[in-house]
């Protein structure tokens, strides 16, 4: 019983039958002639049926679709692969940050970044070296650099030698697709943040940053991270890195700081003559320390009450020896005994290696058992310096705000071999600062010493008081009486 045709399925009828008569035709030509009575049923069923020939013609169409669609995909990946190439940066290598800085500075300067939902940059890339095209697409990508919306800050942190701190933002290509154009190239960069994978040492996101290009250019690659590279080191020239531990790795903190100068920290006599002294002549003595097969390393504890400059010293030290700093704090959570040997003896060149606190990481760990809030033991760390050694030299700084708490074994010569006592401003160093602030204000400078004689001031709270009445000597002697508050709380 045949349901009355409706327009629509007649007109698909009309329109799939000829496909359907042609499949239908090549079968029966091949059935043997016994069958060709049943055949003769079946085909005039099928020929009388339009819902069968719809449907036929159906199912044709759709594997035609279908493999003109796989066929499709097959020829773009191949088409991909022949005209583009592409260039993986995970996050784990030196080169990803130095990249992303180089597309800041790109988006910066030209006004080339694009952050972009476009598509189209590959199919547009054959052409972009032709004059008029090429002024388009530089136009089309300032367009939407002006739209951008996948940008991520990073900021950089400034501390001036006076104890003022600047900011400035930076912003570098969030995740997402960006288009730029390099040289006459076009080239996809695309960061992607996998959320599943983690970078187990560090416990950060595992992250990539994938560049793509047209075949033809991709000598691109190699110019462009050299400029990166380049750029990074540019960025560090006359200036001190400063690392800290990141899981078993070390990492720059922050950018590079301009190079602090010895003058800026004003310690008491002969102190900062003594230890540069040392070092300097510890790095001149590569051969003595090698003919005599002993490890090439020096140690020095500086130790005193908070805020009296060690840390400034040795950063203004670095400077002055052109080294880099790495810091690192003991009590830090998560620090075991293996990833401290494993940092120190896997450290970037040229740099000075400052523990900070010592006293602080085992003092805490009598209060709260073994371990539990930092897994360094007591031998373990002193095995870990033991072990540090290095052809180029390796300078130990440590400080510490109590020394009488320190192990002797810590402290015994060949871990520390020099140690200073840095301690409050003494009056030629209230005297020296008073200067460096203001000049020429002798008589002021006199008295202003003069009515702190009786009282313990540290440097960094001198520091405070004259950065408050900066321009304002007269103010600083006359309100002197804050120091003494002020420097409970330091
Ligand atoms: P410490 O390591 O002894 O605790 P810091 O070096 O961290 O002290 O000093 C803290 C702040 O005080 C820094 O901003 C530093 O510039 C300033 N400061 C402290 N002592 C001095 C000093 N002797 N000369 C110059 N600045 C100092």
């Amino acid at each position: 019983s045949h349901p009355p045709a409706s327009p629509a399925a007649l007109s698909r009828t009309a329109a799939a039958s000829p496909t359907s008569t042609s499949t239908t035709s090549s079968s029966s030509g091949s059935t043997p002639a016994s069958g060709q009575k049943e055949d003769g049923f079946f085909q005039s069923i099928l020929d009388s049926n339009p819902y069968f020939s719809a449907g036929f013609g159906l199912m044709a169409l759709g594997a035609g679709v279908t493999i003109l669609r796989r066929g499709t995909l097959a020829g773009a990946s191949i088409l991909r692969r022949q005209l583009l190439v592409t260039l993986e940066i995970p996050s784990k290598d030196k080169s990803y940050l130095w990249f992303l800085h180089w597309m800041s500075s790109q988006s910066r300067g030209t006004g080339s970044l694009a952050s972009t939902k476009v598509s189209s940059a590959t199919t547009t890339a054959s052409a972009a070296k032709s004059g008029v095209f090429s002024k388009w697409t530089d136009n089309l990508a300032d367009k939407i650099n002006k739209r951008s919306q996948f940008l991520a800050v990073q900021t950089e942190f400034k501390q001036h030698d006076n104890g003022s701190v600047s900011t400035r933002f930076n912003l570098v290509p969030g995740n997402g697709r960006h288009l730029i154009r390099y040289q006459g190239a076009w080239i996809q960069v695309e960061r992607t943040r996998d959320a599943k994978m983690m970078d187990l040492s560090t416990g950060s996101p595992w992250e990539t940053v994938t560049l793509t290009t047209l075949s033809r250019d991709r000598a691109v690659f190699s110019v462009l991270l050299q400029e990166a590279q380049q750029m990074a080191l540019k960025n560090q020239e006359g200036k001190t890195v400063i690392y800290t531990s990141w899981g078993p790795e070390w990492r720059p903190f922050g950018q590079p700081r301009k190079r602090r100068l010895l003058e800026s920290v004003i310690l008491d006599e002969g102190i900062a003559d003594r230890v540069v002294r040392d070092v300097k002549e510890f790095i001149s003595n590569e051969k003595w320390y090698a003919n005599r097969g002993i490890p090439y390393r020096r140690g020095y504890l500086l130790y005193g009450p908070p805020g009296s400059g060690k840390t400034s010293f040795i950063q203004a030290l670095a400077g002055e020896l052109e080294y880099n700093i790495c810091i690192l704090n003991l009590s830090e959570r998560g620090l075991t005994n293996d990833r401290l040997n494993h940092l120190l003896t896997n450290l970037p060149e040229r740099c000075i290696i400052l523990l900070e606190d010592v006293d602080a990481a085992f003092a805490k760990r009598d209060k709260t058992q073994e371990g539990f809030h930092s897994m360094v033991t007591f031998s373990g760390l002193l095995n870990a310096l033991d072990g540090v050694a290095s052809s180029e030299g390796r300078i130990i700084f440590m400080t510490t705000n109590h020394i009488e708490i320190l192990d002797p074994a810590l402290i015994r010569p060949g871990r520390v071999d020099l140690r200073e006592y840095v301690g409050d401003a003494t009056p030629v160093q209230i005297r020296r600062m008073f200067n460096r602030f203001y000049e020429g204000q002798d008589e002021l400078g006199d008295r202003f010493v003069k009515s702190l004689e009786a009282h313990k001031v540290s440097t960094a709270a001198l520091q405070g008081h004259f950065v408050h009445f900066k321009d304002r000597p007269e103010a600083a002697c006359e309100n002197v009486k804050y120091l003494f508050v002020r420097d409970h709380v330091v």
